[in-house]
């Protein structure tokens, strides 16, 4: 199985692609953590991403579709992927059409977690103040600015995907507002089909 969940940051992409992990036997490729994890061990692709991600922008698209096109190599996504956090760009999803294209690959659904933008600060701020309860150290990018900087790269810049894989007829639109479980029991409906 193979599948895209697009949606805006705080949409709920992440515990949703978790859920799948657990049921699906499939792997999450986020490229909001493999970035990260790259910032953390100081590799090149992690220096370059580092200020860029601090601000609240998008990486260049030829770094992210790089580190994708390995991972997808790797021998546990053989079974298949969710992919949390790209494409987040027409070129990107280009890009990974062409990569699945080489391998003989099929997306099964691109499922779009729609959400009303008014509660997005909201569910971002619970996410810091439960990850700081936790005593973890909250992510560079959750503070007010670089959020308003993700929110409008979502809508200038991602938000054409959603055109893009309707045209294709590969688009499920769920709404995300609804309870955890409920947007879980919406996808478990929109892959049992
Ligand atoms: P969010 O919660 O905003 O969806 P992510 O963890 O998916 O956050 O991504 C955090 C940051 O990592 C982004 O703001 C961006 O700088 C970078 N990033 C992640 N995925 C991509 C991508 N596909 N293309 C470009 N930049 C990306």
């Amino acid at each position: 199985m193979r599948l895209i969940l697009l949606g805006p940051p705080g949409a709920g992409k992440g515990t949703q692609a978790r859920r799948l992990v657990e049921r699906h036997g499939i792997v999450q490729l986020s490229t909001g953590d493999m970035l990260r994890a790259a910032v953390k061990a100081g590799t090149p692709v992690g220096r370059k991403a580092k200020d860029i991600m601090e601000r609240g922008e998008l990486c260049p698209d030829d770094l992210v579709c790089a580190i994708v096109a390995d991972r997808i190599e790797e021998p546990d996504a053989a079974h298949g992927f969710i992919l949390d956090g790209f494409p987040r760009t027409v070129p990107q999803a280009e890009a990974l059409e062409q990569t699945l294209e080489a391998k003989g690959l099929k997306l099964d659904a691109v499922i779009e977690l729609k959400v009303d933008e008014e509660k997005l600060l909201h569910r971002i701020e619970k996410r810091i103040a439960e990850t700081k309860a936790r005593g973890e150290s909250v992510r560079a990018d959750d503070n007010a600015e670089a959020l308003k900087k993700r929110l409008h790269a979502y809508r200038v810049q991602t938000a054409p995907l959603i055109e893009y894989y309707a045209k294709k007829g590969s688009l499920r639109t769920l709404n995300g507002m609804a309870s955890i479980p409920e947007v879980g029991r919406a996808i478990d409906a929109i892959l049992a089909r």
